[in-house]
């Protein structure tokens, strides 16, 4: 289907989806397709939660938006969920990833504004990093195909090397408010932060007043298997930014943070016309509970493994498979051939997958995939696998 009326911005697949069930999706000619992609992290109940679904129609009939001039219910339930389920004291919320890193951006440098002076503003990010298209999210991201178009950025942001603690010691100064990472690196290619390397960070941070952020826009919400990421490794960040799978399909973004960060946004600072409003957060409670009471961590657990033994069996028998990693239902698989030609022919046969980085597949389905539609899904990637080498 070709649309001239929709923006040049995406290299979409010719496919036009109708509808979902379970963790398969379907085209408009009822053709089904097994759902590895999860809407790129998106849709973490899949497409058949009858709690999220009650949720947003109960919601839809009472009202969906009243302005944060007020306060409303679900909001003040959902920020209360995720600050019981956290370290941290304090949620805001907007509509995407890329602004809920805004928000944190914004609440470093007011802290540190505030408490060390106005010419400390300065961010360390890392290489091969991810946080979104907007000004500000962009300028921290650390990979030159998304950046070069449209400089000159934010200011003062410089990129460490991930998983080297030395580069990040080698540009922490007084005028650094905040280092930003993401402790699993998504779109750069499904690389983990190691343990140490976040323990160190953590302390550099402590040591020198610096705010350490997390974006888990991608890697939080019960997609490592705990309900964030960092609880996966015991470090705890002061600052987090969350979205993607957060209303499992609703757009809803929100920034958390501990108290002696949060403290320091009064009225007026920042604000959201949509952000958190009546539908998204009755969605995003539907999640929170279903993740937290209904076995969903668990399930992550299990299909880890699951995954985890399919993708080593296929490294097993496909000499272009170079390393398998990941955590929880983040998982990526990188290959010596190209992963685009991977994907484009996954689509064909029935699988949707995704690439990251340039040399890696990612697996991000729904957190309730079963063994049965896994078990679909493999069948058919390493039918395209046997295809594209003729193995
Ligand atoms: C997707 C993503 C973003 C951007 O989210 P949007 O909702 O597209 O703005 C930011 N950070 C990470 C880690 C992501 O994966």
């Amino acid at each position: 289907m070709k649309n001239n009326c929709l923006m040049n911005t995406y290299k979409r697949f010719d496919v036009v989806f109708d509808h979902g069930e379970k963790c398969f999706l379907y085209d408009i000619n009822n053709k089904k397709y097994v759902d590895f992609a999860g809407g790129i992290a998106v849709s973490a109940l899949g497409y058949s939660s009858l709690k999220l679904k009650e949720a947003i129609k109960n919601q839809t009939d009472k009202m969906l938006h009243c302005s944060n001039l007020y306060y409303s219910e679900p909001q003040i339930m959902l920020a209360q969920k995720l600050v019981q389920n956290s370290c941290f004291d304090k949620a805001f919320f907007c509509n995407s990833g890329a602004e809920a890193n805004e928000a944190a951006l914004k609440l470093a440098k007011k802290y540190a504004k505030k408490n060390k002076g106005a010419e400390c503003f300065k961010f360390i990010a890392f290489k091969n990093s991810f946080h979104g298209r907007t000004t500000g999210a962009l300028s921290l991201t650390g990979q030159e195909k998304y950046q070069k178009n449209f400089t000159p950025l934010m200011d003062g942001v410089e990129f460490a090397d991930f998983n080297n603690i030395q580069s990040v010691k080698n540009l922490i100064a007084p005028d650094v408010c905040a280092i930003v990472l993401e402790p699993l690196q998504g779109e750069g290619g499904i690389i983990p932060a190691d343990i140490e390397f976040l323990k160190e960070l953590r302390k550099l941070a402590y040591d020198n007043d610096i705010a350490l952020i997390f974006d888990e826009v991608q890697c939080g919400i019960g997609r490592c298997g705990k309900l964030f990421c960092h609880q996966v490794y015991g470090v705890n960040p002061d600052i987090i930014a969350l979205a993607k799978g957060l209303a499992g399909g609703v757009p809803v973004g929100a920034m958390l943070a501990v108290e002696k960060f949060a403290n320091v946004f009064e009225p007026g600072d920042h604000a959201s016309t949509f952000g958190g409003n009546p539908l998204a957060a009755a969605a995003g409670n539907a999640v929170i509970d279903e993740i937290l009471l209904n076995g969903i961590l668990e399930n992550v657990g299990e299909m880890n493994k699951y995954f985890l033994q399919k993708m080593h069996i296929l490294k097993e028998k496909y000499s272009f498979i170079k390393d398998i990693r990941g955590l929880g239902l983040m998982l990526g698989m990188e290959v010596s051939i190209s992963p685009k030609e991977i994907v484009e022919a996954a689509l064909k046969d029935g699988l949707l997958i995704l690439s990251a980085g340039t040399n890696v597949v990612r697996f991000v389905p729904p957190l309730v995939i079963d063994k049965k539609a896994a078990e679909e899904g493999f069948a058919i990637l390493d039918k395209v696998l046997k295809n594209i080498k003729g193995e």
